[in-house]
């Protein structure tokens, strides 16, 4: 052992099982997940191995004194090693009764696979013999020995496949005695064969390694746990904790625990199972077992396991432990029960049965799907085991959103091609189809699509309507293609760089792979990957439990939720979600449905204010049909309504086809047209014209808009109709501006009301969307009636990151851990975050009971949720299927507050 000069005082070693158990389940930091629930275990009474955890912290001193420990761990690692001698009444290399013990890793959260296991560790060629006798089978011993030497040559030794194609050494000096001896099952091998195979493993080791396969148990001991320590900076062990964001500086726990056997004949086995059925939440008591098996033979699968009792029995044929071993089912079954009404979760457990007794290894709340978590969860509500409160907490809003959109059937095969960002969740499968238009087209032939883009464009709307789902190549979570996703509930994997799209010859092209038009391809909205031909989706079926768990959200929540929406069919969607509002209708993309996008057009490339509001009257009634249809779909919720806001090239035609056809409507050259729209480039239109800075120098736009708004409300009263509309003024970043298009808005307001002779509640209001809006809210909220924080724009802007082409370095910012999350994803809330405070703070200095929301695509994530509740906003506004995630998000938050988990800047 190496030992360190400087050591740390300090316990590093919790003993557990036998009749001294240190530790208990809330240590999982200290202890890990596998250490905690072990120890919570032994104090329940509950056999367990005896055996004892060093603790994590251990690990983190282990690197910072470069690779040795402190000189008080040997003391410590010698009682923990006594107190398993007395429990199992055995001896750490006693030749007549030897000790064997397990060595495995078991970090705060589970790490599947990612880090070193060696068992049946203190065997060495003398006790081996001690095991035989005390078995009373010597097979049984070898095997043990053979499986000892095998493991802890390549875990603590290294003898490994050097690359992916080579053979495993171990397995290899093992084919060639199967293959001597004519045999083909390894059980085929006898005593003599595994003896043999011992001294050839060890041979191996010193002839492939340069060191001799250590025969003395302490040794052994130290070299595992090193091992152990070391596999937590192993390269599996690093990229796992990488993608799935876990600390590096964590550490993993090391169990030192007595082994005990499933093998040592038909009185003994080994299983592993779930107190629920982890797939749909059934009730049932769930789980597979073999006889006469260790651990690792059931998950090898090379035996086809059984059920563990009758009600999950599948076929006739099949011998359920509940017949087998009535004595220890019976023994598991009162276990189980009183680990789940301990835990108040389901469990996931692994269990031995040694000559008859039963021991339990391992017990974890188990991992479950959507549909179970929430049938779990209201079911043990229905029992009293939880409170509805610990209900709505047990669910996570991802897995909210797992439910809502057609997934791909877990069962299928997939190969996947590329993968790209998970911009809009859902499943879908078409025909590649390179151009909008072809798929307006190719819908009406009825063939299903996935639109792929290298970016879209508002132009694309249609053909993202008709679309299975949308691929681009370029743009974040919050480019258009991801926003009207969303939008749409359509599937949708943005900023997938991997692919060259060539618009020319209709094909794109994947590391060698060409896809060309018209072949299938499934996208993966929630993952990101994109896939070849048609994988297979199964629709999910919402349950009753749905519903009833958002209701008990609903009553603890703080946050109201409302939607963003821009036509009537998505605002029903939300309001069936349960939106209660909306909290921004973008008004532009009305523009662009049938005929309007030409008298669109016709305003933007007139030249003189005749020209613009001769076209501005032909959309009024258009628009005013959209508001009255939101309007009633909402049935007297606030609805938020902002008037334009993108820079007036969006709109404009681009190809030279187009703009003869305006040329011809408008009596015009097409030179003419080409200088129009030519004057309208900007070099930076995220910047430039738009927002209220296009109803401040066109004002008839605004007054067009703000009188179909008001129309709308008009003619709704007067039938009756409950209407709240709140007209949103984009983009200030001054009050003046602000005062501008308020008095503008006021004075249409008020002809309206006049003209239809009667009276609408309205409020005027803007977006906090430019950083110095923030910083002058008090002044702001003299004039404006609400805010509704705008944080794509808040973001981009703050930190000074394009929406549109952040894509390009962003990705690899996170993985760096520049920044922890995509910033349009997640709020960057130490930033950007204090921009909205602020806001809140000083507007509501001005106007105390100013009503504050967001509607930036941060408003349907969980983690921003969080904050907005944290610095007092009224409501979130997020797209309508993110809806109930947000109602069940914002009701965790405020459960979290009440609970004293008090909000961290993450
Ligand atoms: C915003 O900027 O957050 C916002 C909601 O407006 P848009 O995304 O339309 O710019
Ligand atoms: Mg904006």
């Amino acid at each position: 052992m190496a030992t360190a000069k400087k050591g740390q005082s300090g316990k590093y070693v919790y003993l557990f099982g036998g009749n001294k158990t240190d530790g208990n389940a809330t240590m999982k930091n200290l202890l890990g997940g596998k250490g905690a629930n072990l120890a919570e275990m032994g104090k329940l009474g509950i056999p367990v191995p005896p055996g004892f955890t060093i603790t994590t912290e251990m690990c983190t001193v282990y690197y910072k004194l470069n690779r040795k420990y402190p000189k008080t761990l040997q003391g410590q690692i010698e009682v923990g090693i006594k107190h398993i001698e007395k429990t199992m009444g055995a001896g750490f290399g006693d030749k007549k009764n030897p000790l064997l013990v397990s060595v495995r890793s078991g970090a705060r959260i589970s790490m599947p696979g990612m880090m070193d296991t060696v068992l049946n560790l203190g065997l060495n060629d003398q006790t081996v013999k001690g095991l035989a006798e005390q078995s009373g089978n010597e097979r049984f011993a070898y095997d043990a020995y053979r499986r000892f030497v095998q493991m802890y040559g390549d875990v603590v030794l290294g003898l490994k496949p050097q690359t992916k194609t080579d053979i495993d050494p171990f397995e290899e000096i093992m084919d060639e005695v199967k293959e001597k001896k004519g045999l083909k099952l390894d059980v085929e091998l006898d005593v003599e064969d595994l003896k043999e195979l011992v001294i050839l493993f060890k041979k191996a080791i010193k002839e492939r390694k340069g060191v001799d396969f250590p025969e003395d148990p302490w040794k052994q001991l130290w070299g595992a746990i090193e091992a152990v320590f070391g596999s937590w900076m192993g390269d599996r062990a690093i990229k796992y904790r990488t993608i799935s964001k876990v600390p590096h500086d964590w550490g993993t726990a090391v169990n030192v625990q007595a082994m005990v056997f499933g093998n040592m004949g038909d009185d003994s086995g080994t299983g592993v199972a779930f107190t629920r059925n982890p797939s749909t939440g059934e009730h049932k008591f769930y789980g597979e077992y073999l006889i006469n098996a260790q651990g690792e033979d059931v998950v090898a699968g090379i035996r086809t396991p059984q059920p563990v009792n009758h009600s999950t029995k599948t076929s006739a044929d099949q011998k359920t432990l509940e017949e087998v071993m009535p004595k220890a089912y019976a023994t598991l079954e009162a276990i189980y029960k009183n680990l789940e009404k301990h835990y108040k979760d389901m469990q996931d457990i692994e269990f031995t049965i040694q000559k008859g007794k039963l021991w339990m290894l391992q017990t974890r709340n188990g991992k479950r799907t959507a549909a179970a978590a929430l049938k779990i969860s209201c079911d043990m509500v229905a029992e009293k085991l939880i409170s509805y409160q610990e209900a709505i907490m047990r669910v996570s809003p991802e897995q909210i959103d797992q439910l809502l959109h057609p997934m791909f059937d877990p069962k299928a095969k997939k190969e996947v091609i590329a993968k790209g960002l998970p911009a809009s969740p859902g499943a879908a499968s078409g025909q590649v189809v390179f151009h909008a238009d072809d798929a307006e087209a190719w819908a009406k032939e009825g063939k299903k699509m996935i639109l792929v883009r290298i970016e879209t464009s508002p132009e694309d709307i249609g053909g993202m309507n008709v679309a299975e789902g949308i691929l681009t190549a370029r743009g974040g979570m919050t480019s258009h293609a991801a926003v009207v996703a969303r939008g749409m509930g359509k599937c949708c994997v943005a900023g997938c760089g991997a692919i060259n799209i060539n618009y020319k010859t209709k094909q794109f092209e994947v590391n060698g792979t060409v896809i060309k038009e018209g072949e299938w391809i499934s996208i993966n909205g929630s993952s990101g990957e994109v896939m070849k031909g048609k994988v297979p989706t199964i629709k999910p079926e919402l349950s009753g439990d749905f519903g009833k768990l958002l209701g008990w959200a609903d009553k603890v929540r703080r946050l109201l939720v409302r939607t963003n929406a821009d036509t009537p069919h998505d605002a029903k969607v939300a309001r069936d979600f349960g939106a209660e509002g909306i909290g921004l209708c973008r008004t532009e993309h009305m523009f662009f449905e049938g005929d309007r996008i030409k008298a669109v057009r016709e305003m933007i490339l007139s030249d003189d204010l005749a020209g613009r509001k001769k076209a501005l009257a032909k959309l009024l009634p258009m628009q005013k049909g959209d508001f009255i249809g939101i309007f009633e779909a909402m049935q007297g919720l606030p609805v938020t309504i902002r008037l334009l806001d993108p820079p007036l090239h969006e709109f404009v035609p681009h190809e030279t086809a187009q703009q003869q056809e305006m040329a011809e409507d408008m009596g015009v050259s097409l030179e003419k047209i080409k200088q129009k729209v030519e004057s309208l480039h900007e070099f930076n239109p995220m910047l430039g014209h738009r927002g209220c800075r296009l109803g401040i120098i066109y004002p008839e736009i605004t007054e067009m808009q703000a009188r179909a708004i008001m129309e709308a409300a008009c003619e709704l009263k007067k039938k009756g109709v409950a209407v709240k509309p709140e007209i949103m003024v984009p983009l200030v970043g001054a009050v003046k501006e602000l005062e501008h298009q308020v008095n503008l808005i006021r004075q249409v307001a008020k002809e309206t009301m006049e003209k239809y002779k009667t009276k609408v509640d309205y409020l005027v209001g803007t977006m906090i969307e430019i950083p110095r809006a923030a910083l002058v809210a008090d002044k702001i909220a003299e004039v404006a009636e609400f805010f509704s924080c705008g944080t794509n724009d808040l973001t981009q802007m703050t930190m000074g990151l394009s929406r549109d082409d952040a894509g390009k370095f962003l990705p690899a910012y996170v993985d760096m851990g520049i920044y922890k999350n995509d910033p349009f994803q997640v709020l960057d809330a130490e930033g950007v975050g204090q921009l909205v405070d602020m806001a809140v703070k000083r507007g509501r200095k001005t106007r105390k009971d100013l009503k504050i929301g967001i509607c930036g695509e941060h408003g349907g994530d969980p983690e921003s949720i969080e904050f907005c509740h944290y610095v007092g906003l009224n409501y979130v506004s997020c797209s309508p299927y993110r809806v109930p995630i947000a109602r069940l998000a914002a009701a965790q938050a405020a459960l979290k507050e009440k609970t004293k988990v008090a909000y961290t800047t993450k």
